[in-house]
């Protein structure tokens, strides 16, 4: 698919808006992966060389924005944890209000725009106005930034399942529950305020204290750096390291498979490899 329908938006210039009615839009939800420019995709790479203005987040990669969007204003709507310099609903009106004016628009955003992205409240937006909206996939942070630190989310006889969950409020005792019973990894965005109620929780739920835990802070930049821990010093090794956001948590024997040489590796790599013979 490609990055922009040929809508005649493309027909639209200044001096013609006018002379007759404005085309509207369109708007194109840009997913800009976990922050490096390489992980952009090409569809967004062709939407943002296209774009009139584009209004981008703090997590979406953006020292390169001058030159891939050369013609297009660029507009920080800068979202940071616990402050919003311009609200959601702000954000909505500066998308619609440019679309309408016959702007192409693209809303680019951190990593992908459907994982907690509110991607979806910004489609709503568009089509309750009439706008014409794409949205182009983004590689997401969730998978992108535990690769980034050496560490998979699956391997065969260790893990066959990933949940990723949002650590924006704290877990209900049954979604506990639930992701103890349901042994997958745990990978956890905007997790570092909520740990003590997840370590607490899945502790008080029956997961092993030894339950290895990874936090990746600022994936993808110069200082990206990885702190490992288990589920019962978690805590307090994430205080003594003066731990960030934005992170991403990993919980789970995956971990461990980032660490070669780690004797608890070698076996856990060992039995995995028992189970890979048996078919
Ligand atoms: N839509 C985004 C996630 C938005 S929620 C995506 O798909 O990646 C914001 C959270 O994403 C942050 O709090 C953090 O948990 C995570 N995150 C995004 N980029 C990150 C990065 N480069 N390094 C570490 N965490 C990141």
């Amino acid at each position: 698919m490609t990055a922009q329908s040929s809508r005649t938006a493309g027909s639209v210039s200044s001096s013609s808006v006018a002379a007759g009615p404005v085309t509207t839009g369109p708007v194109t939800l840009v997913g800009g992966g976990p922050g490096a420019a390489e992980l952009l995709t090409v569809a967004a790479v062709t939407a943002l060389a296209q774009a009139d203005v584009v209004l981008f987040d703090r997590l979406a990669p953006s020292d390169d924005l001058a030159s891939l969007a050369p013609q297009a204003t660029l507009i920080d709507v800068g979202k940071r944890a616990g402050s919003h310099p311009v609200s959601q609903t702000g954000i909505e009106e500066l998308m619609v209000e440019h679309a309408l004016a016959g702007k192409r628009v693209v809303r680019l955003k951190g990593g992908d725009p459907y994982v907690f992205g509110r991607g979806s409240e910004e489609v709503l937006a568009c089509h309750r106005n009439g706008i014409a909206v794409t949205v182009i996939s983004g590689v997401t942070s969730a998978l992108a930034v535990p690769a980034a630190a050496g560490i998979p989310l699956t391997h065969r006889g260790i893990s066959h399942a990933f949940t990723v969950i949002s650590g924006h409020a704290p877990l209900t005792d049954n979604e506990l529950e639930g992701l103890t019973l349901l042994g997958s990894t745990i990978v956890v965005l905007m997790g570092v305020g909520t740990l003590p109620t997840l370590s607490q929780g899945l502790l008080r739920h029956g997961m092993s204290a030894e339950m290895p835990v990874a936090i990746i802070e600022r994936g993808f930049s110069a200082t990206q750096r990885t702190t490992v821990s288990t589920l019962s010093a978690v805590l307090a090794d994430a205080a003594a390291a003066s731990v960030r956001s934005p992170a991403v948590l990993v919980v789970g024997e995956v971990v461990r498979l980032a660490y070669s040489g780690d004797a608890a590796a070698e076996d856990l790599v060992a039995r995995a490899a028992e189970f890979a013979g048996t078919d």
